[in-house]
């Protein structure tokens, strides 16, 4: 079974995903780390969403729909994806339900991490990520991580688009275009809110009771 991770930039999807993969043996599907690869690869894809992603803007549907499936028809990853990152708006909670329908596959768990505004500019404004395995850490909470990675520091960046405005920016887009998404997956038996304000080790813990289920 599949899992959507979900809630608001900064409510560290990316982080209880990593977990997810370790313990669990599940594929990271991120869209945004799809997007940023195909910039850094200077692709078509990477030019047209650049400018959008460093502005707070979503892509589109059309382009990171092409990105998702490819990695659903991924034989390797079959029923065994985290999504993070997707569904960002209620067009692409229908497409994924589509797209997994098609190939036979389900979403068993949808985990909603609720953090407050305030955390998340906090949390962002810390974050590197290194741009090899793609790990997040973060500089005032964690820094003995930073200093240990065992990739380099000379691979930690921060994110062009953890800035202030564009912090701002991507929480009101989410607010706008993701938060509706809610209502759509809130009713059904496999949604579980969580505080995604808790430290992060309590965080996890809760995640592998429900995936424990
Ligand atoms: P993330 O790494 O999930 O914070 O995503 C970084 C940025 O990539 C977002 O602010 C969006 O601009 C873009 N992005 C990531 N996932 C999606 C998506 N599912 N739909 C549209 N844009 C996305």
């Amino acid at each position: 079974m599949n899992i959507i991770l979900f809630g608001p930039p900064g409510a560290g999807k990316g982080t209880q995903a990593q977990f997810i993969v370790k313990k669990h043996n599940y594929f990271q599907l991120s869209t945004g780390n799809l997007l940023r690869d195909e910039i850094k690869l200077k692709t078509s894809i990477g030019s047209e969403v650049e400018k959008l992603i460093s502005n707070g803007k979503f892509a589109s549907d059309q382009t990171v729909n092409i990105l998702l499936r490819k990695s659903i028809t991924n034989l390797k990853f079959r029923d065994r994806i985290i999504f993070d990152g997707y569904p960002r708006n209620v067009d692409q909670a229908k497409n994924l339900q589509l797209i997994l329908g098609e190939f036979d596959q389900t979403i068993g768990h949808i985990i909603f991490l609720n953090v407050s505004r305030d955390i998340i500019e906090k949390r962002i404004m810390g974050r590197v990520t290194c741009e090899k395995c793609h790990m997040t850490m973060n500089k005032f909470f964690n820094k003995e991580q930073i200093d240990l990675h065992p990739c380099g520091k000379e691979f930690l960046k921060k994110r062009k688009d953890d800035n202030l405005d564009v912090v701002v920016a991507r929480y009101d887009t989410y607010m706008k275009l993701t938060n509706p998404v809610l209502d759509f997956y809130s009713k059904n038996a496999n949604f579980t809110k969580i505080d995604g304000a808790a430290e992060i080790e309590q965080i996890t813990y809760k995640i592998n009771d429900i995936l424990r289920v």
